[in-house]
């Protein structure tokens, strides 16, 4: 099992660039637009079935046909891929699909699922696409990545930088949750702390990349964050024994788990692992940063910079995604909406889903499950559908927030 990784390609419909996937690469030379991964899908087929995934670890690198990597399978070669090709790995993925039944009865929803992504190393789903991401750029040469962070992208991009052993230069905004900057420091990552939001650190790395020769990896800066993301769409494939929910929940800040999400059932499709049905995709995000949310009441195909971002919910605040038209083509395409939750609300349900269901979740997490009782009050989901909320993150590491909600 390989790699069938062929070629990127723009994702702005209407630009036509294809590149190989190497030297390391960035945005789009032609429009600045992100790049997307593509696969030799007919060569994937032949070994990604439920049965072939049954006898394979339990980490997201099982799907290794449809992962990137630079030793990458050709027909008819029977090659070893070389030891510095091996994915950098610390077992993230395959994280529980929890039945919620206590909160499911509350909403009158038989089939409501919670995916834990707080269990995946250093607490969150951004292990997954950091995964990815460090593997191509250790495969490909560099000797650091760079990026900015307003949580828990810093801790994972330091822990994978540090276990393939290449440099992590981490830009975050100065309120940053201080466990997300303890653990990216204890990681040995040179973390830099600015007065500004995730768009000034973004910034801040950008200027710089190029003399410190930083490669940028950057939300959707590099093709591969989403390609380790998408992994959460396979997962319910495989889990739902080859089948797919009827609604999911993202909290969505820079979208990349959505965006992911959503090539991943474009593939599945592709390789007739599924049919044409796919999940309604329901982007939650926080009041206090909501452009995806503005954009969809607007019936809009791009968002606008969300100025005065504030909410508890560190994941979510991000003014502006670059890949905000491809978050908003997946929720049009697939009949879903844009769902905004007070930072009070999104609270509340995490309390609600750590009584009823044993899960510690970050306020990220409560703001989906804000999402599905909004649209549960409004009968947006039906009783029996299968939904799936992603719990994007572990509450441990917002001990301010949780402790502001709990009181004294
Ligand atoms: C980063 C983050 C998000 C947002 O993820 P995107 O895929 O960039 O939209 C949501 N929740 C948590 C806990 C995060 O760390």
């Amino acid at each position: 099992m390989r790699s069938t990784l062929s070629h990127l390609e723009c994702s702005r419909p209407g630009c036509a660039e294809r590149l190989s996937p190497a030297p390391a690469r960035n945005l789009c030379p032609t429009c600045q637009s992100p790049l997307l991964a593509r696969y030799d899908l007919d060569l994937a087929r032949e070994t990604l079935t439920l049965d072939e995934l049954k006898t394979r670890s339990r980490s997201m690198w099982r799907y290794a046909e449809v992962l990137p990597h630079a030793a990458r399978a050709t027909r008819n070669e029977g090659k070893k891929p070389r030891d510095r090709t091996r994915p950098v790995t610390l077992g993230e993925g395959m994280t529980p699909l929890i039945h919620a039944h206590r909160l499911g009865e509350r909403l009158g929803l038989e089939r409501l699922f919670i995916k834990d992504e707080g269990l995946n190393p250093t607490g969150s789903f951004k292990a997954r696409g950091l995964s990815a991401a460090v593997t191509m750029a250790k495969a490909l040469g560099a000797p650091a990545i760079a990026l900015p962070t307003a949580g828990n992208a810093g801790g994972a991009a330091a822990a994978y930088a540090a276990t393939a052993g290449i440099g992590c230069v981490i830009a975050m905004p100065s309120d940053t949750p201080v466990a997300n900057v303890i653990e990216s420091r204890a990681f040995g990552a040179d973390v830099r702390m600015l007065d500004g939001l995730i768009s000034d650190c973004g910034r801040y790395i950008a200027e710089r990349a190029a003399d410190e020769g930083w490669f940028e990896v950057s939300t959707l800066k590099e093709p591969y964050r989403i390609e380790g993301k998408k992994t959460m769409g396979y997962e319910l494939w495989e889990e739902l024994g080859g089948a797919l929910p009827d609604v999911i929940v993202y909290p969505t800040g820079g979208g990349v788990g959505l965006i992911g999400m959503w090539k991943a059932f474009e593939e599945l499709g592709a390789m007739g692992l599924v049919g044409a049905a796919r999940p309604r995709m329901i982007s939650a995000q926080a009041q206090g940063c909501a452009p995806i949310v503005r954009a969809f009441e607007q019936g809009a195909a791009e968002s606008e910079f969300f100025a005065d971002a504030e909410t508890v919910a560190s994941g979510l605040r991000v003014p502006k995604a670059l890949g905000d038209f491809l978050i908003l083509d997946g929720i049009y395409a697939s009949g879903g909406e844009a769902v905004a939750a007070s930072d009070a609300e999104l609270m509340a349900a995490c309390r609600d889903m750590a009584h009823l269901e044993g899960i510690f979740a970050a306020p990220e997490g409560g703001a989906g499950l804000v999402a599905i009782q909004k649209l549960a009050a409004r009968g947006r989901v039906g009783a029996d559908e299968t939904v799936v909320l992603f719990n994007t993150g572990s509450g441990y590491k917002y001990a301010d927030a949780w402790q502001a909600a709990l009181g004294k």
